[in-house]
């Protein structure tokens, strides 16, 4: 069993898209990273459908190509039917010439931190992250567990600057007491589970069944309902099946209870009843998250970072999860590397990761949900960042926004940063001709 070393550079808790990718750049640059990582990999998590943005991380880091070997689903976009009107989205109708991909998140995410490792970052999987002391503030001490052997080790490290990607547990954010759950309205829960042999919805707006899937390319199908919506997600070998409704739903349901509800609704629903008919439900595969959308201040601080899903999560109605935690892996790390050099201005590095971090969530909350303006959100960062984005990446995600009801405070905050005129006058002739129908 390998040691774990008693102190390195920086200290990365979690070995999920976050962990994993800011490990992978610190080890390129010659910096000694430790990754602690408390489950054993390939490991389940939620969260399979990826958006063609994820290519400029994944080739920034080097493993794009480890992850199109895998032989992916790839998908050509999306389908929505929200409020009973249609919408489609293809990503080459926005210049993109690569794919989003349908994937096996346990597969895609192992192939992540396999890649750290063989970058130089030291990986160690089932040992969790129990506390850290920040009394020292050059260099946090972190306590550990170990739990490879036969019996629970304790540990300490030492290091110059921690990251904690510790995903939904938001581990500093909790010692900090700073993650505050979004205003209670939009509380909502996700329960999921995964169907081998459903039929799955084509780029041509039919649905097939699943020996098709070499042939036809698939989207991601997503539905709303009275009660909230449904994603559709195709894998290789089953399909993983959402349902998004508010907390108070299933308050007081116990596992049964809340699976009983979940299959009925998915046999009850139009369009996904159909998808699903000749399915076989997975037995024990139903998972569910409770009040998923979370958000946090001081992600950043002069020798810590939080990162994807330990500082915030929205949402998973755009598929941004995945993007964002790699996109704050980028920043965090970049400065960290710079704080390395020069460590004067350490305070300074993180203050402006932080602004990047808050102005990419604040992004991702305006365009999810339909509440806007109120706490964790600072608009004029998000109004910057939809100024400088390239002409068809805000195309695409203005034309995503009218998908669903919830982003008037999306289209709202575009009008105020003068970028939606120009998007107006540009898009009739790129806007697909309306669906009025899907052939099921
Ligand atoms: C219902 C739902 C649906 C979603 N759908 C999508 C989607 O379709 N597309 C998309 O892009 N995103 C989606 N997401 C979001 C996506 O799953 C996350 O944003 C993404 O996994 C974040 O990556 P991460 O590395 O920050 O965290 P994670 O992937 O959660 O990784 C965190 C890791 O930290 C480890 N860890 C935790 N605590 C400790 C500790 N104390 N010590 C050591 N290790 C620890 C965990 O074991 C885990 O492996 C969805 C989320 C939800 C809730």
């Amino acid at each position: 069993m390998t040691v774990i070393p008693q102190s390195c550079d920086v200290l990365v808790i979690g070995g999920g898209p976050a962990g994993s990718s800011a490990a992978t750049h610190l080890a390129q640059a010659g910096i000694d990273v430790v990754l602690l990582e408390r489950a054993v990999f390939p490991r389940n998590q939620v969260g399979e459908s990826l958006i063609p943005h994820i290519w400029k991380f994944t080739d920034m880091s080097g493993v794009s190509e480890k992850i199109e070997q895998e032989g992916f689903l790839t998908k050509a976009g999306g389908i929505t039917v929200w409020n009973d009107k249609f919408h489609q989205i293809q990503f080459s109708d926005f210049g993109y010439t690569r794919p989003g991909l349908h994937v096996e998140r346990d597969i895609f995410d192992a192939i992540l931190l396999n890649h750290a490792e063989s970058c130089g970052a030291r990986v160690f999987n089932e040992v969790a992250v129990k506390k850290i002391d920040f009394s020292d503030s050059q260099c946090p001490d972190i306590f550990y567990t170990d739990k490879r052997g036969y019996s629970n080790q304790e540990g300490a490290i030492r290091c110059q600057y921690v990251i904690d990607a510790s995903g939904h547990s938001s581990f500093l954010a909790s010692q900090f007491k700073t993650r505050q759950t979004i205003s209670s309205h939009l509380n909502f829960l996700s329960l999921w589970g995964y169907f081998e042999n459903a039929r799955f919805v084509g780029v041509d707006r039919q649905s097939h069944a699943s020996d098709a899937l070499g042939s036809v390319k698939p989207v991601t199908f997503v539905m709303s309902f009275e009660e909230g919506w449904v994603w559709h997600i195709v894998l290789r070998e089953k399909t993983s099946v959402g349902l998004i409704v508010p907390t108070e739903r299933t308050r007081g349901m116990d596992r049964q209870q809340r699976e009983v509800f979940y299959r009925q609704t998915c046999a009850q629903l139009p369009y996904l009843s159909k998808l699903l008919e000749p399915a076989r439900f997975i037995e024990g595969s139903l998972q569910f998250r409770p009040d998923y959308s979370y958000y946090s201040h001081n992600v950043c601080g002069e020798n810590y970072y939080c990162i994807g899903d330990a500082a915030a999560f929205v949402d998973p109605i755009f598929s941004h999860g995945v993007q964002n935690a790699l996109y704050n892996a980028a920043a965090a790390t970049l400065a960290i590397k710079e704080s390395l050099k020069n460590k004067k201005h350490r305070l300074r590095y993180s203050q402006l990761c932080e602004n990047r971090m808050q102005q990419f969530y604040g992004f991702s909350r305006a365009l999810s949900l339909g509440d806007f303006g109120c706490n964790g959100v600072n608009p004029g960062l998000v109004k910057n960042l939809m100024k400088s984005l390239p002409p068809l990446e805000l195309e695409l995600i203005l034309l995503a926004s009218e998908m669903t009801n919830r982003s008037e405070n999306f289209r709202h905050l575009a009008r105020e940063a003068g970028v939606l005129g120009q998007f107006e006058e540009n898009f009739s002739g790129r806007k697909r001709e309306p669906i009025t129908a899907l052939e099921f």
